[in-house]
């Protein structure tokens, strides 16, 4: 059985997500950031039996009510009966776990913002290695989590792995701010934080500024997307050792871990990279074809109690990325000798220009270090010269005083040389992200489809008119 859930970070939320995986039953977290489009897509794809609505989301939940053959209210008694209200005639003795280890846990709607989104399975199993391997990463129990990321997805999970070693998940409901995030990590002695890699930096420079101790705090957390050096040696300077990167994959969970002292070992190759292998996961570069790689970079290959069983009634997507216990992420890494791996890029995500591997996350690294952006985003458009050109979205610190194009082009040419300078060089106000909060790169390609043939089309009208 399948529950779906559009909820908030809230108390009930946790609990009925625990509920849920109790009675053996599938979680399907609805992301309130998502569209009421994409969740009835969601809904039509996993076809669950009954959906649990907030009462704070009932706008977006009422217009899916009619998808779903049980809709129930959390704190609710619309759009179905309040399912709290349920729970006060049961009984108070136990529920018995009723779930197998090889039982669906999970079921995890991904953004597709680089292709076809697709419905990822956790079993019970992977669940339970999940935990192992957070406990082993996270250090010494009791931990007080303050968690910022949706109870709907990574949230939920830590929420969990917090109850399971004895310790407090503090939720936080609102937007990020810096400013209310340091606040309450001094007023609830937070032990434990998670963060996504945008809200590192900011937060680091408010520590910074603030100049209060945060005393209880051992573990700053982030991960999740790839994140510029600059910011995390920003992170360094506030948070030293305590800091933690993980790069995972829903696909895949944890694949490797940037500890606190590698963090503050001061090596640059070891800051750009994603760290080691997390426990029990296992890392291998291969060519397409799934021999190991020959040249330096390949395929980052994952082998791990962690990884999926495959995608949700999607045989044809599994078997291209699940292969004898192995799966393919997707991702483009370098291994070094003494086991630290880089992601050089989303393989799907690389540009071809005049028959030559242009790395986006490359230059997106390069973008952020000039001292006037804030934050860029990278991608290939179709060019008729070169085969894919670059254009590269950025936003900046001072949107009154913003560098000009020529100068930022000037940059990635020092930092990285002329092949990477963008042939295309937008500002924007914000960069398009998925539902996850993730940097979208199909919107972005979209977004630039369109300007461009905007661009053509002026040029034509103005060399019409010049004739
Ligand atoms: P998702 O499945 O939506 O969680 O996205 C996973 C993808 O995000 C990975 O395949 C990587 O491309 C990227 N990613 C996750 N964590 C990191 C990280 N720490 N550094 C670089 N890229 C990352």
């Amino acid at each position: 059985m399948t529950v779906a859930s559009l909820t908030e970070n809230s108390a009930e939320a946790v609990t009925s997500r625990l509920a849920t995986q109790l009675l053996g039953a599938r979680y399907l977290g609805l992301r309130p950031g998502y569209s009421t489009a994409q969740h009835a897509r969601f809904l039509a794809d996993t076809a669950p039996h009954a959906l649990l609505i907030e009462s704070e989301l009932l706008a977006s939940g009422e217009e899916l009510a009619g998808l779903v053959p049980s809709v129930l209210g959390l704190g609710t008694d619309e759009p179905g009966p309040d399912v709290l209200d349920l729970a006060e005639d049961e009984p108070d003795t136990p529920i018995a776990p009723a779930a197998a280890p090889g039982n669906l846990a999970t079921v995890t709607c991904t953004g597709g913002s680089t292709g076809t989104p697709k419905v990822v399975c956790c079993s019970y199993a992977n669940a339970d290695a999940y935990l192992r391997v957070a406990r082993r990463m996270y250090g010494a129990a009791p931990w007080r989590f303050l968690v910022g990321m949706p109870v709907s997805d990574l949230g939920g999970e830590i929420a969990q792995w917090t109850f399971a070693v004895g310790g407090t998940a503090v939720l936080w409901a609102e937007e990020f701010s810096a400013t209310d995030t340091l606040t309450a990590l001094r007023r609830e002695r937070i032990s434990h934080l998670f963060v996504a890699p945008p809200m590192l930096r900011p937060l680091a420079e408010e520590a910074a500024s603030s100049g209060e101790e945060v005393p209880a705090l051992r573990q700053v957390i982030y991960g999740g997307q790839p994140i510029p050096e600059a910011h995390v040696r920003t992170a360094v300077a506030s948070f030293g050792g305590k800091l933690i990167q993980n790069y995972g994959q829903q696909e895949a969970g944890f694949i490797s871990v940037l500890t606190g002292a590698d963090h503050v070992a001061g090596n640059r190759q070891v800051l750009r990279s994603v760290g080691r292998p997390a426990p029990e996961v296992e890392i291998e570069l291969r060519e397409a074809d799934g021999a190991a790689a020959g040249g330096e970079a390949g395929e980052i290959w994952v082998r791990s109690p962690m990884v999926m069983p495959g995608y949700w009634n999607d045989p044809e997507h599994t078997a291209a990325v699940l292969r004898d216990g192995w799966l393919r992420t997707g991702d483009l890494g370098k291994l070094r000798e003494d086991g630290y791996l880089q992601v050089v890029d989303r393989l799907a995500d690389m540009i071809m220009l005049n028959g030559t591997n242009v790395y986006s996350a490359q230059i997106e690294q390069a973008l952020a270090e000039h001292p006037a952006i804030r934050d860029a985003a990278v991608v290939g458009v179709p060019d008729e010269v070169t085969g894919e050109a670059i254009y590269a979205a950025v936003t900046v610190v001072h949107e009154d005083s913003p560098p000009s194009g020529a100068e930022i082009r000037e940059h990635v040419i020092r930092m990285l040389g002329p092949l990477h300078a963008p042939a295309h060089l937008r500002f924007f106000p914000q960069l398009p992200v998925t539902g996850r909060s993730k940097p979208d790169k199909k919107a972005l390609r979209e977004r630039a489809a369109t300007d461009l043939a905007e661009q053509t089309a002026s040029n034509r009208r103005s060399k019409h008119a010049g004739n």
